[in-house]
């Protein structure tokens, strides 16, 4: 399936990243999160369509399942890696658990990065960033800002007018995540996945102690709050907008 959502938004300098994946709860999963990052986001089922977006949108990754119905990963790895044009493209392979695993490793050379199913979401997200951070600089926005708040991802760091804000690892990335998402209500379930991982025993409680220890680390005297708690709902980062039912900073 080729979704032409993507052109609807002009990203002109985001990175194009192109998810090749037949199974279509992971391969939504996999463009929420990159469009939340700023990627635009292509799509492939299988090998052909694959080949066909490679040419027409130049992606600047590629997130390649090794299952694919017709032709598989491990083939399309080898096509890309023998023509001239695509044999830099950086490709991160997908792979199942189990058996395969120690056959990929050695198939699976022509890849720059392989992850296995079930992988962990954070985990992958941070090796999509290191790769494009050396293929494509230009095209990773490396400073989030937000009104007086502002994250650096390649100094690790965080500031608020100007001064330091001292985050530990959890805090850090959970503000990397609301600020990828102004102005977008987001679940405890959809922070879970984002910041802790989806096999991570943890439950939807440590989302609102994280979040209230961010607070604390970003506010002092009478700044406003940048984070909302939308009842029944989750979190929403950003400007206050009115109309909205929003509970107070607890
Ligand atoms: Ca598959």
């Amino acid at each position: 399936m080729i979704d032409a959502r993507a052109d609807v938004v002009p990203r002109t300098l985001a990175a194009k990243v192109l998810v090749v994946e037949d199974e279509a709860p992971l391969a939504e999963l996999l463009r929420y999160n990159l469009e939340a990052a700023g990627f635009t986001v292509f799509h492939a089922e299988n090998g052909e369509e694959a080949e066909l977006l490679v040419a027409e949108e130049k992606p600047d990754l590629v997130l390649l399942d090794w299952m694919l119905p017709t032709v598989s990963g491990i083939e399309i790895c080898r096509r890309l890696r023998g023509r001239n044009d695509t044999r830099q493209l950086p490709i991160i392979m997908l792979t199942a658990r189990g058996e395969e695993g120690d056959r990929v490793r050695g198939l699976a050379t022509g890849a720059d990065d392989y992850v296995v199913k079930p992988f962990s979401l954070p985990e992958l997200m941070a090796r999509v960033m290191a790769i494009l951070r050396r293929a494509a600089p230009e095209r990773v926005a490396e400073v989030l800002v937000s009104g007086d708040i502002t994250l650096d991802r390649a100094a690790h760091r965080v500031t608020r007018s100007g001064r330091e804000v001292r985050l530990g690892p959890t805090e850090y990335r959970l503000l990397e995540y609301l600020m990828q998402s102004p102005g977008r209500v987001l679940s405890r379930s959809q922070l879970l996945d984002g910041v802790w991982g989806r096999d991570a025993y943890v439950d939807e409680r440590t989302v609102d102690v994280h979040v209230g220890r961010l607070r604390k680390a970003l506010i002092r005297g009478k700044e406003n709050d940048p984070i909302r708690t939308v009842r029944g709902a989750g979190y929403v980062f950003g400007e206050r907008k009115s109309g909205m039912m929003v509970e107070g900073d607890a």
